[in-house]
């Protein structure tokens, strides 16, 4: 027997399987990756198929261990962090899934939601759930694979069927079905869980006509979930979040009034509000967030629908530049008090607008605005409605925020991360290691086992660099204002063509 010398993370992604292992130190020792089939069999339908999960993710974690050379005897503990939301059911017997699993982009049961908000039921979802009612979360994709699979009611309702959020298809294949369970921040997605008495809610489950039968049992994020025996050992799985509370907690945001944000496709922002449930006012969620103690904490949280996305655009609509990294070269050329603002409102405008009318638009277009002009107002827009989301945050959880901590593809941006600092008049700082998300699974799973502590963790963590703020406030409050009245502008526009 060899002595733990890692920790490996299984990050289940909305694309890709990857796994990542930590050393003691917290550094990233190597990673594998495959991505796996996305599936779109009918407008606003997203599907993955749940073995091909399982086989893709077994595949890299066996390929890491390869690559790394280390004996399973070297591996104190398995963390997961998965795409969140999305729903499957599988048979309790065979495993075999009943259907693709409804990934959480999929809105097929957006006329489902529609009637729920008509017979008036937001207001008691929100309080339970702390989430709005939508197609986006678990609970009417559950209720339309039960209602679309031959029998599958008859046969939830014999228990002879699993509900399982990504996170639980991976634990329950890892202990070959000997475990059906999830975490409290995976579970906070189902739109099934009181997020305050940390339970399956019966009323919910009777809104959405969920038979109690197929649900999985509910633990702390750090917890001993099970075992998967491989190779001779047994090997702990001990950490289960999903992915932005996992990115989160890998960020070191463990105390009320730290706040990350992930500069992806969209932009996922999170503040942690301690043991308190914050109730937005400014259109956020509520979420359970992961937590080191027996009580339970909590995050706000608010979605950016087009961030990166918006620099794709700029790639391959546009065609202004060649590659996404270029936006920061050509930006450099423009003036900064160019005046032009380029609002990205191409799927509507979520947190904490949330109007799906609103168009994107340019304002402030001169004969001299030229390409690079145009570039650098796409970068600036996703710091300024990152910066709209957090204004949100302060106002709910009435605590200034002191430090915004980044990652994600975006964040290697130094032009946007300055401006981003400068705009929020709040330093931002970016780690070493912007692996957060599969980062958080590890440092739970490996303080679960012992591995390493808190302490330890927090000597760990690597700065790459902090972006301090430089702009007057004269010009900080003439560039927001601009902003606001761009976005004022745009609010609505579909409607009323
Ligand atoms: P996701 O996990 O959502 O696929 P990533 O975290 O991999 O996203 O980030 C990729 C996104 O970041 C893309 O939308 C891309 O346009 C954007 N991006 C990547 N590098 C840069 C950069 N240097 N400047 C601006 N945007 C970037």
């Amino acid at each position: 027997m060899q002595e733990p010398t890692c920790i490996i993370a299984l990050d289940q992604g909305t694309t890709s399987a990857r796994a990542l292992a930590f050393d003691k130190q917290g550094r990233l020792l190597g990673i594998a990756q495959r991505t796996f089939t996305q599936y779109f069999p009918a407008a606003n339908c997203v599907e993955h198929d749940a073995l091909e999960i399982w086989d893709t993710q077994w595949a890299v974690f066996q390929q890491l261990i390869r690559q790394l050379g280390v004996a399973p005897s070297q591996i104190a503990a398995l963390g997961i962090t998965n795409q969140r939301e999305t729903t499957l059911l599988w048979d309790k017997k065979t495993g075999e899934p009943l259907h693709r699993a409804l990934v959480w982009q999929d809105k097929r049961t957006a006329e489902h939601c529609e009637r729920l908000k008509a017979q008036g039921l937001n207001p008691y979802i929100r309080e339970k759930t702390g989430l709005v009612l939508d197609a986006y979360f678990s609970a009417t994709k559950l209720a339309w694979l039960l209602d679309n699979i031959p029998n599958a009611r008859s046969r939830a309702e014999r228990g002879e069927l699993c509900f399982g959020t990504i996170d639980t298809w991976l634990l329950w294949k890892l202990t070959k079905g000997a475990i059906h369970a999830t975490d409290y921040t995976n579970a906070s997605r189902t739109m099934l869980f009181d997020i305050h008495q940390l339970q399956w809610d019966a009323q919910l489950l009777e809104i959405f006509q969920i038979p109690p039968e197929v649900l999985p049992q509910v633990y702390t994020s750090m917890h001993h979930f099970g075992d998967l025996a491989y190779d001779g050992s047994n090997i702990p799985i001990t950490g289960i979040a999903g992915d932005q509370q996992a990115a989160l907690f890998g960020q070191g945001c463990w105390e009320a009034g730290t706040a990350k944000n992930t500069y992806g496709t969209g932009c996922f922002m999170l503040m942690h509000t301690g043991e308190q449930a914050v109730r937005s006012t400014q259109g956020l969620i509520t979420t359970l967030a992961c937590s080191t103690g027996a009580k339970p904490q909590y995050a706000l949280e608010g979605s950016i629908f087009i961030a990166g996305a918006a620099i794709q655009w700029l790639r391959d609509g546009l065609h202004l530049i060649d590659e996404a990294a270029d936006s920061a070269y050509f930006a450099h050329k423009a003036p900064e008090d160019h005046g032009v603002y380029v609002v990205p409102a191409f799927a509507g405008l979520g947190a904490p607008y949330w109007d799906s009318y609103a168009k994107g638009a340019i304002f402030g277009l001169g004969r001299e605005t030229g390409k690079e002009v145009l570039i650098r107002a796409t970068l600036e827009s996703l710091a300024y409605q990152t910066k709209d989301v957090l204004l949100a945050m302060e106002i709910d959880a009435h605590t200034p925020l002191q430090m915004l901590r980044v990652d994600g593809g975006a964040c290697a941006n130094d032009l946007l991360m300055q401006f981003q600092a400068d705009l929020l008049n709040t330093p931002v700082e970016r780690p070493a290691m912007i692996e957060s998300t599969a980062a958080g699974a590890a440092y739970l799973a490996g303080l679960q086992v012992g591995f390493w502590n808190l302490a330890q963790l927090r000597q760990n963590r690597d700065i790459d660099r902090i972006f301090s703020p430089k702009m007057s406030e004269a010009t900080r409050h003439q560039r927001y204002q601009g902003w606001q009245e761009a976005i004022r502008r745009t609010m609505g526009w579909a409607s009323k063509r």
